[in-house]
């Protein structure tokens, strides 16, 4: 086959190239997932009125053996293209369940975000995966969070509600990540299934400094208080950032300011000192 292609693959080199690549990464992923050596670190939700982290979301990394650490935007889009996200997904799931109760068991009542792509959120067979880890004994209701995006909405609306209910009636949390970066209608937002509202970071970073920015924070946050919905702001890095959210009322903040994504012991230990601060 390689002999029948290589006049083609001088006048495509580089395209050819790039498949080859692309392919022997899919191999490499599908054994990361397999052998376990994907890794998931811990970013915290920290609630401003308490001062105390009430949750983490779950960022997937890999640590490839020779292009070195890889973040997710280097392998889920391949992952979703090759139909592999949702062994990968199962897989930052469990994990994330797992490192979640030995948080737990150390005395902290903190909760776990996930990631879910679109391709997802309204699939039966990750269906039939949420569904048998829920019914495992370390399942705790209010827990879970799954993070979806606006694009999840739109692929296909009334499957993703549909999805959505479920998946609160089983005691998980529905956030809207990315917020304000998609192009969801107002109707539709009031007619997901939400818990929690993720305002863009692009809109975040600079809302104490640009009024338009901030005009645009200040609103979201009071829409989504009126729909009864928490709002959390991302990418937060400074502490005028912080301030300013403060003093318009958002819920939970996100960003290197409280906390890089860090390995689990790593978030145990900031569990711990945010403990001792608080008390
Ligand atoms: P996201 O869910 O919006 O996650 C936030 C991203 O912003 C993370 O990048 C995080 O490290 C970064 N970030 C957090 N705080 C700050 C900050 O203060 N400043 C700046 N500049 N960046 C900040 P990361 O880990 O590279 O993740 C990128 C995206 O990959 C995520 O965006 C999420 O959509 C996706 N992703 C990550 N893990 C998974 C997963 O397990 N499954 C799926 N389907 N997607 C995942
Ligand atoms: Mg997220
Ligand atoms: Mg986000
Ligand atoms: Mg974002």
């Amino acid at each position: 086959a390689r002999e029948s292609h290589s006049g083609w693959r001088v006048h495509h080199g580089s395209d050819n190239a790039q498949i080859d690549r692309e392919v022997s990464l899919l191999g490499e992923l599908d054994e990361a997932v397999r052998d376990g050596s994907l890794e998931v670190v811990y970013q915290p939700k920290l609630d401003l009125k308490t001062n105390r982290i009430v949750s983490t979301e779950a960022l997937v990394r890999w640590r490839h053996p020779v292009l070195g650490p890889l973040g997710p935007d280097a392998f889920i889009p391949l992952a979703e293209r090759h139909d592999r996200i949702l062994p990968l997904t199962s897989f930052v799931l469990r994990r994330a369940l797992r490192d979640s109760a030995d948080w737990r068991a150390q005395g902290h009542s903190v909760s776990v975000a996930v990631n879910i792509s679109s391709l997802l959120v309204s699939s039966a067979e990750f269906f039939a995966v949420v569904t048998e880890i829920v019914g495992d004994a370390d399942f705790v209701r209010g827990g879970l969070v799954f993070e979806v995006t606006e694009s999840a909405a739109f692929t296909d609306p009334d499957g993703a509600v549909r999805a959505l209910k479920a998946f609160r009636s089983m005691g998980i949390a529905i956030s809207m990540d990315d917020y304000g970066t998609g192009q969801s209608t107002l109707s539709y937002l009031q007619q997901l299934p939400l818990d929690e509202l993720k305002i863009d970071r692009r809109f975040v970073q600079h809302a104490h400094l640009q009024a338009g920015d901030a005009v645009l924070v200040r609103s979201t946050i009071d829409m989504a208080h009126q729909l009864g919905l928490k709002v959390v702001a991302e990418g937060v890095e400074d502490r005028p950032c912080l301030d300013f959210l403060t003093s318009i009322g958002c819920d939970m903040v996100q960003g290197y300011l409280v906390g890089k994504p860090a390995a689990s012991a790593a978030l145990m230990k900031q569990l711990k000192t945010s403990v001792s601060k608080a008390a």
